[in-house]
């Protein structure tokens, strides 16, 4: 209340007045100054020491650079210098570079636009704001010659020494707008916005050498790959780092003229953020609603809410369809058909993610590898043992009681890892014998006759992706063996994961199956929750519920989906309640469906804690190799993780 009463007060008060009165005399109009009309455009031009950056890097690329020096200091604000071995500017052109609307790389055509540059506006603009000096050779001048601009005060061109290309220089950025000067934020966070401008572009241009140096940073070297699938590639690593190629999946997809290309996680490699979502259309990088839009569509069902998947994708279309003149800043862009696009990036990445099959992130298993690591705290007590040698003598210090040397004579702890299996079982057949397996295994055992024929069986189990399942461990996870690695899945995730892809499939082939409840379900809700229940109820019964309206504040439900067996039905409605309020405005229809399938799966799915008979074990494995996406649950956690024996063999000294 007080603050309102203040609030009233200011707009009330007599100095407001007094502006009032001012307007009421305005000044004629006349034409601003130039460097007045310059000073405004470089308001929406740069806006701070990276925009610059951005601007004098992309002349060079248009100039047709291999090589571009980038060196900053004071963030940027003291000084920003761009070198380049491209075409380099005429001696008569330079006093044009500098002067407003003023271009060399747009003829006539607003709609076929093949530069990064185009609106004339960048040098005038920074000149108006910072001291600026151009150096410049072209490939058959005599000699260099420079031109100098201070807050629009241009000075004469004069000779100067310089190699082929042109060196920038912007100095004390904003002296002349000290206004804008107070938004900075600090060297720290205007210097890596600078590393992030150099990032975003130097994807797009891998055969480009880029260097970012200086004295209020760590230098960036981004040495030349080329155009290729793989030199593309390779650029990628040097920006995102080795892990994600290494976690990626390939997108190169063409609908109607537009070219989808690029690289997508995979689910389980998700980031809190989208900054590591990189967007580029015919080789602009762009921050664009709609693509981002379409990249999290194409992984609602893969990931929640608040996870985002890294991606590099490159559109490529007729100029002519996509307007990249929206914004002065030039990150922003319009296309003719923006269906077609979503359509596109959305179908190409969720084909892609189903081709890929069940695939896990290596860094799970990496991560793992590392908490194993000797050396860890539980080794710490045992001497001599962290050598990679001893181990057999640090298991003997530690008084490791499973350790019986009588039994294992040459290594300790060999579990069949080589496909001996435990010491009564033949080699080759891969797995436990039957009664080893009764310590390991929470499931009911077979009988012993059954055995003779399984030998064939048990070996066409190891050649599979998720391989023979071995145990149940924890109620939880089933530790299966392939032929060159370990296997560990999460059951509850897994079958969560199942659930829901059977649950999409019924959905887009006809309605799921229902059963009737013996007493309808009430259920008291909100009142805008149960309104919203009610009006998706068309939605829900397709999917086998039946909810309707029970008086205000509630619903009652009638029918629940077969496949989810005894449900807490409470809390199903709350959650799909909960659903519908988040998603109802921004989804299209199939998503939500998609989403509501993903909350169902989650209350019909084996909770862990259930144990297992091996044959269920093994049925689940081979589900989850037949189920596309099913690497990762519908959280994008993922569902299993492998372990490499070579890895295992590492983490005991063995190799
Ligand atoms: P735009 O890039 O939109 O044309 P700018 O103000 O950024 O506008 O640059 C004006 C002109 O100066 C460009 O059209 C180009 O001819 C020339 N120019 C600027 N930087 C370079 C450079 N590094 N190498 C060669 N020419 C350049
Ligand atoms: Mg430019």
């Amino acid at each position: 209340m007080q603050e309102h009463g203040e609030r009233r007060g200011f707009l009330n008060s007599p100095s407001r007045m007094g502006d009032e009165s001012a307007y009421s005399t305005p000044m004629p109009i006349r034409q601003l100054s130039e460097p007045m009309i310059n000073q405004i455009a470089a308001g929406e031009v740069i806006e701070r020491p990276a925009s610059v950056v951005k601007e004098l890097v992309e002349n060079a690329l248009d100039a047709g650079a291999a090589r571009i020096e980038i060196v900053t200091a004071g963030g940027g604000l003291n000084l920003i210098r761009v070198t380049d071995d491209g075409s380099g500017i005429p001696e008569k052109e330079l006093p044009l570079a500098i002067a407003r609307h003023c271009t060399s790389k747009l003829a006539d055509d607003i709609h076929d636009i093949r530069s990064l540059g185009f609106r004339g506006e960048a040098l005038p603009s920074i000149g108006s704001v910072a001291r600026l000096s151009i150096r410049s050779r072209t490939a058959n001048g005599d000699s260099a010659a420079e031109i100098g601009i201070e807050g629009g005060r241009v000075s004469a061109v004069k000779p100067a020494a310089a190699n082929r290309g042109t060196t920038v220089e912007v100095r004390d950025l904003f002296f002349a707008t000290p206004a804008r000067l107070k938004f900075m934020k600090g060297e720290r966070a205007e210097s890596s916005a600078t590393s992030d401008v150099i990032k975003r572009i130097a994807i797009a241009f891998p055969a480009v050498r880029f260097t970012l140096a200086g004295s209020d940073r760590s230098t960036l070297e981004l040495p030349a790959t080329d155009d290729s699938a793989e030199g593309r590639l390779r650029r990628v690593a040097q920006v995102m780092g080795a892990d994600f190629p290494a976690n990626a999946i390939t997108i190169d997809a063409v609908r109607d003229g537009v070219h989808l290309a690029g690289h997508v996680s995979i689910p389980s490699f998700s980031r809190a953020n989208a900054l590591q979502q990189y967007a580029y259309v015919n080789g602009r990088p762009v921050r664009d609603k709609l693509i981002a839009g379409a990249i999290r569509g194409a992984f609602a069902d893969a990931l929640p809410r608040d996870r985002h998947a890294v991606t590099v994708l490159f559109l490529t279309l007729d100029p002519a369809i996509v307007d990249v003149n929206v914004h002065p800043a030039k990150a922003d862009v319009r296309f003719r058909d923006p269906g077609l696009v979503r359509g596109l990036i959305v179908g190409a990445i969720r084909e892609a993610l189903a081709n890929a099959g069940i695939r896990a992130a290596t860094s799970g298993a990496a991560g793992m590898m590392a908490a194993f690591r000797p050396g860890a705290a539980s080794y710490a007590h045992a001497g001599p043992a962290n050598g990679h040698r001893s181990y057999e003598a640090a298991y003997r210090a530690s008084g490791f009681a499973g350790f019986d040397p009588a039994r294992s004579p040459q290594r300790p702890l060999d579990m069949g890892l080589e496909g001996g299996g435990f010491p009564d079982t033949e080699p080759g057949n891969g797995g436990f014998g039957e009664n080893d397996q009764a310590a390991f295994d929470a499931g009911p055992l077979h009988s012993a006759d059954a055995r003779a024929g399984q030998d064939e069986a048990a070996e066409t189990l190891l050649g599979m992706a998720l391989g023979a399942a071995r145990a149940q461990v924890h109620e939880n996870y089933i530790v299966a063996q392939t032929r060159d690695s370990l296997v560990i899945v999460d059951q509850h995730a897994a079958h969560e994961r199942l659930v829901y892809e059977a649950l999409k499939n019924a959905l887009h082939a006809r309605a799921v199956p229902s059963q009737m409840l013996l007493l309808p379900e009430i259920v008291d809700l909100p009142e805008e929750d149960a309104e919203r229940l009610a009006l998706h109820a068309e939605t829900l019964a397709r999917f086998g519920l039946a909810v309707e309206r029970f008086g205000p504040g509630a619903v009652a439900v009638r029918e629940t989906p077969s496949m989810l067996g005894e449900t807490n039905v409470q809390q199903l409605v709350r959650d799909l309640a909960d659903e519908i309020a988040d998603n109802d405005t921004v989804d299209t229809l199939k998503e939500r469906l998609d989403r509501i399938a993903a909350t169902m799966a989650c209350h019909g799915s084996v909770r862990s804690g259930r144990l297992l008979k091996p044959e269920e074990m093994n049925a689940l494995l081979r589900q989850m190799e037949a189920t596309p996406g099913s690497g990762t649950c519908n959280h994008g956690r993922p569902t299993y993780i492998e372990l490499k024996l070579a890895d295992i063999e590492r983490l005991f000294g063995r190799r």
